[in-house]
């Protein structure tokens, strides 16, 4: 590990460093350095993320920024450490994990309130087991774009603020170059820190990281009776609203391990992450997930089963069994609740009506028979008060009588409300852009070779996918046929 003296401390201009973390004691995490990497290179910048978190533009390109967000410097007030947590992964329970590749920073003031930096791929930790504490190029674009476009798209999320790469060889499956992700997070404890405190029997310190959630994020459960039943209610309802995002938005997350689900309901770990193409409910992104334990279908359910591993983590704070499950029981109704509002939304519906229901699952099963394309159908449908909007939606599919007999459920349903909100309504929730396997692909290949265009101009895109860009329409068609060729697996 590299020693750093006082002259070595980096004093960002601005930035007022807390480490409320830090402050929980050396039973959550392991005080150390990020592990430097030779002559770094910028790969990615988030302005807009910048300017939320008070950076000095000019600062943001200085060589410094680049050595601190690679981890060659430490920031004068942060007190870099990595956290240990626990996890179920696939199903089985994993034991200690922790983070193995990620180092928090610490935690900054900032406008929108209090964020954490953390550099992911900045070395090792004492939780890396096998690993070597990097992160591979690839991965790390992957993590950068789709978290600016989830935000982009409305969909809560840690954020990303850079990428920078370095020659040095990293082992996956080939040689691969490391990277390091600098992303940001009001908090990135996750359902896994309850469950590693829980079940190695620490429970004191399991009610020191409710106790701190609680009070830094969820301050309403300490009005409650029962403050930890409240905060599995709460985080239980923040979870439904994430999944009904997801599903709407045909996200797939690729692996909702307990140690990937973040206590605040953000996304978070983008691993074989994947935006359907073609509508197909069972479809499974992540080459390492034989079983399809996480296909795009059975999100929701498997986010409630992480949720009742976190109950069940919480119960040496619940005490009554009935408490926890009681406030489990809240997922079962705010999911479809989320879930039927946003469907309305993207629809154009400004009300709802019992109907709407049947529309809704009856334009799943059309898109899902014909393996329709899922981005494309949505936006085109924001065009179909129009003969050609309308023709253009009914070209998506085969199954043409299918397809005008829904089209007529919709224009009755649709036909008292105001075409202009109708409109402004559907081009807010239907995405023109989103970050599709290959058009992260490009972007990879292309950096590969030195060239970061096409990463700066998909995070311009897709900050802000509900908008024209008509320069970039390619970016909003069909995916080429190889794209169903690209595997993306665990290996990050
Ligand atoms: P993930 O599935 O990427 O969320 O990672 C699961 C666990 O493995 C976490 O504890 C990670 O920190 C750890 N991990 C993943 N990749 C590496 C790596 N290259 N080096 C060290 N730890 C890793
Ligand atoms: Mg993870």
């Amino acid at each position: 590990m590299n020693a750093v003296t006082d002259e070595s401390l980096l004093a960002v201009p601005g930035l007022t460093w807390n480490n409320r973390f830090a402050a929980l004691g050396p039973d959550f995490h392991t005080e150390l350095l990020p592990t430097p990497l030779l002559s770094p290179y910028w790969v990615g910048r988030n302005a807009a993320m910048a300017r939320e978190l008070g950076l000095e533009e000019a600062w943001f390109e200085s060589q410094a920024a680049l050595e601190l967000f690679t981890g060659n410097m430490v920031a004068e007030g942060s007190q870099p450490l990595a956290s240990v947590y626990s996890g179920h992964q696939f199903g089985q329970w994993a034991g200690q994990l922790g983070d193995g590749r990620a180092i928090l920073l610490g935690e900054i003031d900032t406008a929108g309130g209090p964020q954490e930096i953390q550099l992911k791929g900045a070395g090792m930790t004492p939780y890396s087991r096998m690993g070597d504490g990097r992160a591979v190029l690839r991965s790390s674009i992957r993590e950068y774009l789709c978290s600016e476009a989830m935000h982009g798209l409305g969909i809560p999320t840690t954020r990303a603020l850079c990428v920078t790469g370095s020659d040095a060889r990293v082992r996956r499956e080939e040689i691969e170059t490391a990277a390091v992700v600098t992303r940001t997070s009001p908090s990135f404890i996750r359902f896994g820190h309850f469950e590693h405190f829980s079940y190695s029997g620490q429970h004191e310190q399991l009610k020191a990281v409710a106790d701190f959630v609680i009070d830094n994020f969820y301050p309403a459960c300490r009005e409650s009776a029962q403050p930890y039943a409240a905060l599995l209610q709460a985080v239980s309802e923040r979870t439904a609203a994430l999944m009904a995002a997801w599903q709407t938005s045909g996200f797939c997350h690729g692996v909702m391990n307990t140690d990937n689900m973040s206590i605040l309901g953000l996304t978070i770990d983008y691993g074989p992450f994947q935006f359907l193409d073609a509508f197909d409910p069972g479809h499974i992104c992540n080459h390492s997930d034989s079983q399809g334990r996480y296909a795009y279908n059975k999100q929701p359910n498997i986010a409630y089963w992480n949720l009742f591993c976190l109950g069940q983590a919480l119960l040496p704070l619940i005490e009554e069994q009935d408490q926890a499950l009681a406030a489990l029981e809240s997922y079962k109704t705010v999911f479809p609740q989320a879930l039927e509002a946003r469907m309305r939304a993207k629809l154009g519906l400004v009300d709802a009506r019992p109907e709407d229901k049947t529309l809704i699952e009856n334009a799943f099963k059309l898109l899902a028979a014909d393996k329709v394309d899922y981005t494309i159908f949505w936006r085109r449908l924001c065009h179909f008060q129009s003969p050609q909007g309308r023709e253009a939606v009914r070209d998506l599919f085969l199954d043409r009588a299918g397809y005008d007999a829904w089209s007529l459920q919709y224009s009755e349903r649709t036909m008292s409300v105001d075409i202009g909100l109708k409109a402004d309504l559907m081009l807010k929730n239907n995405p023109k852009y989103v970050l599709r396997n290959h058009l992260g692909e490009q972007a990879i290949q292309a950096a590969k070779l030195m060239d970061f265009s096409r990463v700066n101009t998909l995070l311009t895109l897709l900050q802000a996918p509900f908008d024209e860009h008509p320069a970039h329409e390619a970016d909003a068609g069909f995916p080429p046929d190889w794209a169903a060729s690209i595997e993306i697996s665990c290996s990050s």
